[in-house]
């Protein structure tokens, strides 16, 4: 392995406070981390490794279940294997978004992406994905999210609206009054919470309650998008995994004619919920949603999605880059950083579809593919 990793460029390092994206034209990689100063190491007869092409952020899942499979919990070397698929499309920070297994052990390997855990899903007895979720009623909600902020490394995922059998429609899961004292709980204990919501009539609780951040999301209209940005809610809209409503609609046709009409309207609606979201300004992160039905690996497909419903390639590359891994608390590529980023055979801005053939991936200064 080479001393020095000389990135030829250019380097989209970051985007400053007005929006614009900051390009250097090279910079080096020396013990783990990012420079613009060529090395005195560079010069003095250690190996440099040189790599040509447009230099990313390391891309961001902030909805992607390591050690999640489509019959629940799956062991370590699927989890790995999960985990690997995604850093090799430069996917090197995850959001898990919920995970029954116990993942911690992916920090101790550097080859690896970094893994921001939200414990287990914290679902409504019989009202999620069967062997997935910690199931409560609404009494237990509160002692189960502390528990769960405990476990994992800054976030909570709760369950906000499923299937209602008895109504035979979407119904929101909790009442406001106890997911409220949740999010309190899990901000006292210094975590933030997320909230998977498909219906519209679960938003003005997921906003009384102050959760922090909204998964999939597809009951957006402007009135609500607004009265988000202006509470600083972030949204993850998981357009790959969206797209499969209508799939969710006819398997439950049969047995809840109005449950499926509904997925049918939240489907047709979903190009608007995300321009929606775009206008009133609120910010979002890219998220596959892979590990349960969906396969590791689809960043690209996503970031794709999201120009197709109309965002600009920048806002969709914030969304899964720079943006994404602000709000996350990771950097980007400023001077000093941990040299995690991706390098492209074109500039991503003309063409978002060059993130599926990254030339070179680094993770922690090394050079995991290229
Ligand atoms: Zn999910």
């Amino acid at each position: 392995m080479a001393d020095v990793v000389h990135l030829r460029g250019p380097v989209l390092a970051r985007r400053d406070a007005s929006g614009d994206v900051e390009v250097r034209d090279e910079a080096w990689v020396l013990d783990g981390r990012i420079t613009y100063d060529r090395p005195a190491s560079a010069v003095a007869g250690r190996q440099v490794q040189e790599v040509e092409g447009w230099v990313l952020p390391g891309l961001v899942d902030a909805h992607c279940h390591v050690g999640l499979g489509p019959d629940g919990p799956v062991d370590r070397a699927t989890a790995r294997a999960q985990a690997e698929r995604d850093r090799d499309t430069g996917v090197l920070l995850i959001r898990d978004a919920g995970s029954p297994a116990d993942t911690r052990w992916v920090d101790d390997e550097p080859d690896l992406p970094r893994l921001l855990r939200a414990g287990r899903h914290v679902a409504r007895s019989r009202r999620y994905l069967r062997g997935v979720g910690d199931e409560v009623e609404p009494e237990d909600l509160v002692t189960t999210v502390t528990a769960q902020a405990r476990a994992g490394d800054g976030w909570v995922k709760v369950v906000g609206d499923w299937i209602d059998r008895d109504r035979g429609d979407l119904a929101p899961c909790w009442p406001v009054e106890e997911l409220t004292r949740a999010v309190a709980a899990a901000h006292a204990e210094g975590a933030r919470v997320t909230v998977h919501t498909f219906s519209e009539e679960t938003l003005p609780d997921l906003l009384a309650a102050g959760v922090d951040c909204w998964e999939h999301a597809t009951g957006l209209a402007p009135e609500t998008a607004a009265l988000a940005a202006a509470a600083g809610v972030v949204i993850t809209p998981t357009l790959v995994q969206t797209a499969r409503f209508l799939e969710f609609a006819a398997a439950g046709e049969a047995k809840f004619p109005v449950y499926a009409a509904h997925m049918r309207a939240l489907h047709a609606r979903r190009p608007q919920a995300v321009r929606d979201a775009v206008d009133a300004g609120v910010r979002l992160l890219v998220g596959t949603d892979a590990g349960t039905e969906l396969p590791h690996g689809k960043v690209a497909d996503e970031v794709s999605a999201l120009v197709g419903v109309g965002l600009t390639p920048v806002q969709a590359l914030d969304a899964a880059s720079w943006g994404a891994r602000d709000y996350l608390g990771a950097q980007a590529l400023e001077e000093g950083a941990p040299a995690d980023l991706l390098v492209l055979p074109a500039d991503p801005r003309d063409d978002v579809e060059v993130l599926r053939a990254p030339t070179a991936v680094v993770l922690r200064g090394r050079v995991v593919r290229g």
